[in-house]
């Protein structure tokens, strides 16, 4: 099929990548420039696993192309995917949805032949009808251009993986015209098995939304648990392997830490939260505020960690964080954790040093206070304590021997129980974790 992907960021290039790899032919359309010609030269702008290759070789056989054209794009495919940005409005609360309406906007006009719509940004529950009403007011071709919402559900670090082996799809459709584009488009991911769920567009919205807050609840969950441990002097690793097991409640998501970060759960979570209220259901709106709550407080309960571990005055006192992206696999910052906590320490008179395997230069744009390294050893050079913000693999390859002689103490703060703080102990480090009593080497003499 010729499909046109409407926004070109963290969604939309990996999807017009794996479409083109599906063998649709593929025009990717954005507002940026600079963003358009990279990818016409097969350079992808944001990192992912496999999405540079996977760009190289669709560009270059002509299957892939980018413009900055929506008319061409109206004038070349049948099947318009949506990948615009929805940040969250000036309110705090909401999607400013300026982007989906202004594309759709800009589009509608030069529609003259039957197409079909399909959104896949994160929209506010409502969005598919209005947006369906302005484009069969707007298109030359009326009420023939149909608009589904069709829900993206891929883990940033995952982003190729997930878009041609999701574990579902979910069409919000008002006709069995539309449904059949779905399956068309999609035809050899359903063919491979991959659940196909056929719903209303409202219910295809709240899908979304309630997935990604359903994550956010459970992270704030376990990090609260997380405390819990803190205050008794309980492990709270050990805790989640016996929770974990009970099939109703599993291991994904419990992962104690510093919070969720990105461009999709926090904001999520806060609009999903809105919507709530918005459509009067306050014991929904009570619950999930309790978990933005959480999450809201973990910087902060970051830095009185590492305060509390340093044996002198946080001002003044040198931190090396590793880690600015917002997870492992990703060069995202967007509300990253590790990033607020660096951000914090710096405002409180500390010099930190930030290492990223991939990040440092997303990080630097919106962090030019901080200071940065490219390699790890040169971010903990006379460091009074080593901090883990992002669970890269790499951090858990660290050998602490091969630091004992750069830093000034042998003092880690691992905010992704990531580490073997045995191996580190054993090295001479005092290791501290979330909801894990601390260990020091003396502790392992005696
Ligand atoms: P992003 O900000 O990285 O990308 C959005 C892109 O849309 C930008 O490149 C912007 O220039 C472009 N754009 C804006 N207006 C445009 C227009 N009129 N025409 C063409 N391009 C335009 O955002 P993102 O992270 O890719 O997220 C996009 C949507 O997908 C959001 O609603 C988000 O919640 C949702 N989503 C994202 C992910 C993810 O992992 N990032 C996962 C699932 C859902």
């Amino acid at each position: 099929m010729r499909v046109s992907v409407i926004g070109c960021g963290h969604l939309g290039i990996p999807h017009a990548a794996a479409m083109a790899q599906l063998g649709h032919q593929v025009i990717g359309v954005d507002t940026d420039s600079s963003k358009i010609s990279a990818l016409n030269s097969g350079k992808a702008p944001i990192y992912e696993a496999g999405l540079s290759e996977l760009l190289a070789k669709h560009t270059a056989s002509g299957e892939l192309k980018f413009t900055l054209s929506l008319k061409m794009a109206a004038e070349f495919a049948d099947v318009h995917f949506l990948a615009v940005g929805t940040p969250i409005d000036s309110d705090g609360r909401s999607y400013d949805t300026g982007q989906v309406f202004g594309a759709v906007r800009e589009l509608a006009p030069y529609l003259t032949r039957p197409c079909t719509i399909m959104g896949k940004s994160t929209v506010t529950v409502g969005t598919t009808k209005r947006l369906t009403e302005l484009v069969h007011r707007l298109a030359p071709v009326g009420d023939a251009v149909d608009v589904v919402w069709n829900p993206e559900f891929l883990r940033e670090g995952h982003a190729i993986d997930d878009t041609l082996r999701p574990d579902r799809i979910i069409a919000g459709v008002t006709s069995e015209r539309a449904e059949r584009t779905v399956r068309e488009v999609y035809g050899p991911i359903i063919d491979s098995g991959v659940p196909l769920f056929v719903m209303t567009p409202e219910t295809a919205e709240l899908t979304k939304g309630a997935a990604n807050t359903f994550l956010g609840m459970k992270i704030s969950y376990i990090n609260a648990v997380a405390d819990m441990c803190d205050a008794a002097g309980a492990d709270v690793a050990q805790l989640v392997e016996a929770l974990g097991i009970d099939p109703r409640i599993g291991h994904g998501g419990m992962r104690p830490g510093i919070g969720y970060g990105g461009g999709c759960l926090p904001k999520d979570v806060r609009a999903f939260t809105a919507s709530a209220g918005q459509l009067g259901v306050d014991h929904a709106e009570a619950l999930l505020l309790a978990a933005e709550a959480v999450n809201d407080r973990r910087p902060e309960y970051a830095v009185q960690l590492i305060d509390a571990a340093l044996d002198r005055d946080l001002s003044g006192a040198r931190v090396a964080m590793l880690g600015a992206a917002f997870k492992a696999g990703t060069n995202d910052v967007r509300e990253s954790p590790a990033l607020a906590v660096a951000g914090r320490l710096h405002q409180r008179g500390a010099r930190v040093t930030v290492h990223d395997p991939v990040a440092v230069p997303s990080a630097a744009r919106r962090h030019p206070e901080l200071e940065y390294a490219n390699d790890v050893t040169d971010a903990v050079i006379d460091a009074d304590v080593v901090v883990v913000g992002t669970e890269w693999p790499q951090y858990q390859e660290i050998r602490p021997e091969d630091l004992n002689g750069l830093v000034a103490t042998r003092t880690l703060v691992d905010f992704r129980n990531i580490v073997d703080s045995d191996q580190w102990t054993e090295a001479g480090w005092t290791v501290h974790c979330v909801g894990r009593p601390s260990t020091a080497p003396a502790d392992r003499s005696s």
